[in-house]
């Protein structure tokens, strides 16, 4: 039986941000701390990308409506609201969005004022993933972030106000832990005040260091000194326990959420339906394929013309999203992955890389599903991850998946 559902979600890759943060390896079109989408600096720079994506747009096959739209970046909060409603709308000629459809844009405080806000919400907009980071100046100057605390804190109040007025349905407030000297009384504080903003999400990464970053060469150099292990894991018990308290339950390794508030996006990537990506540097995963796109803009202007000579064509059948993706994606989850249902080919052979993981109390099997523990697990996830990479990898024939069991 194929799998014939096609994607009903959509990621827009925006690029462009004022500057590189020191630890950022995304496909960014850093424009200088005083650029503007709608003048000077930076403007045209926008436009002409705009104008790609509403190509790549309209060169996709056609419906079903969109049932959620993620905006990210790079800062698409620099985009003015016109320019979100305009993407929208070639969204809607497009595909349809569907009534009350989940429609996410990332801000970036020190990026908008709250008339700014109103706009977007005028436009559509209906939940914001605000990228705070820190409520230390300290750390966001380390970090190499453009805001500071004062300016998150503002921009805090706005989404309160937009949220209680019904108008803002959703919004998170994103923070990064195990950083560089980071104790568990500095997180912990940190903890208290993203608590205090009231918001309904909170998605807490763990620093990575990234190749080509600041960071890197930071480390290279001896001058970054990342928690040890313990500590990491002590940090993300205490990020579990002290949201937990505060009525924020944890749905994904990074992702905590109060009742209703899980972001219906993050859902699709593991739900197998797929998703179309837009942009630079992002990736779609529509028809049982995942495709990235080039991650410069000049090469991605070429990939599109490509594209538009030779246009995506709807396969009669597909099987939902590789397996090995399925697995990455689900393992991040509570609820974990049940190996036979999804059609692993040779599940014990996985079991049997974990076995020492098992052992140290990283993994376990509950109710016919795999799941990381919580907190040990999930904060050691990479050395679980990667057994199943390896595993996947050693898999010299995959073995067909049969997409009725997906
Ligand atoms: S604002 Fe975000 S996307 Fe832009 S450089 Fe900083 S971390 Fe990267």
């Amino acid at each position: 039986m194929p799998y014939s559902q096609r994607p009903r979600s959509a990621y827009l890759h925006i690029p462009f941000c004022h500057r590189r943060c020191y630890y950022c390896d995304f496909a960014v079109v850093p424009l200088g701390d005083r650029a503007r989408a709608d003048a000077g600096p930076g403007s045209a720079s926008i436009r002409d990308y705009l104008g790609l994506l509403a190509r790549e747009i309209a060169a996709a096959p056609a419906g079903p409506p969109l049932a959620t739209v993620y905006f990210g970046g790079g800062t698409p909060s620099l985009l003015t609201a016109d320019q979100i409603g305009f993407l929208l709308a070639r969204l809607r000629d497009r595909f349809g969005l569907q009534q009350g459809a989940e429609i996410t844009l990332e801000m970036d405080p020190a990026s908008f004022d709250q008339q700014k806000l109103t706009d977007l919400l005028d436009h559509g907009i209906n939940r914001v993933s605000l990228g705070g980071q820190s409520f230390d100046d300290a750390v966001l100057l380390d970090l190499g972030r453009r805001h500071r605390a004062a300016d998150l804190h503002e921009a805090c109040v706005w989404m309160q106000e937009a949220h209680r007025s019904g108008r803002l349905r959703s919004w998170s407030l994103d923070l990064i832990q195990n950083l560089p000297g980071q104790s568990l009384e500095h997180w912990s504080a940190q903890l208290d005040q993203a608590v205090a903003t009231q918001a309904p999400h909170l998605s807490v990464y763990d620093l990575s260091v990234e190749p080509g970053t600041v960071f890197e060469r930071r480390q290279r150099q001896g001058a970054l000194a990342l928690p040890e292990e313990d500590l990491a894991v002590e940090l993300m018990a205490l990020t579990q326990r002290q949201l937990a308290e505060a009525g924020l339950s944890r749905y994904e390794i990074s992702n905590y959420a109060r009742p209703g508030h899980a972001s219906r996006h993050n859902r699709v990537y593991w739900s197998g339906a797929g998703w179309w990506g837009f942009g630079m540097g992002a990736t779609s995963g529509a028809f049982g394929e995942r495709e990235a796109r080039p991650r410069t803009r000049e090469a991605y202007r070429h990939w599109l013309t490509d594209r538009e000579r030779a246009p995506m064509a709807v396969p009669e059948q597909w099987s939902a999203i590789p397996l090995d993706d399925r697995l990455l994606v689900g393992l991040r989850c509570r609820e974990g992955v049940a190996l036979e249902r999804l059609g692993c080919p040779d599940p014990q052979g996985l079991i049997d890389r974990w076995r020492d993981l098992i052992s140290a109390g990283l993994i376990m099997c509950r109710a016919g599903r795999w799941q990381l523990t919580d907190p040990k697990g999930m904060a050691l996830s990479n050395q679980v991850l990667v057994e199943l990479l390896v595993w996947w990898d050693a898999l010299a024939d995959h073995e067909p998946i049969d997409p009725a069991q997906s």
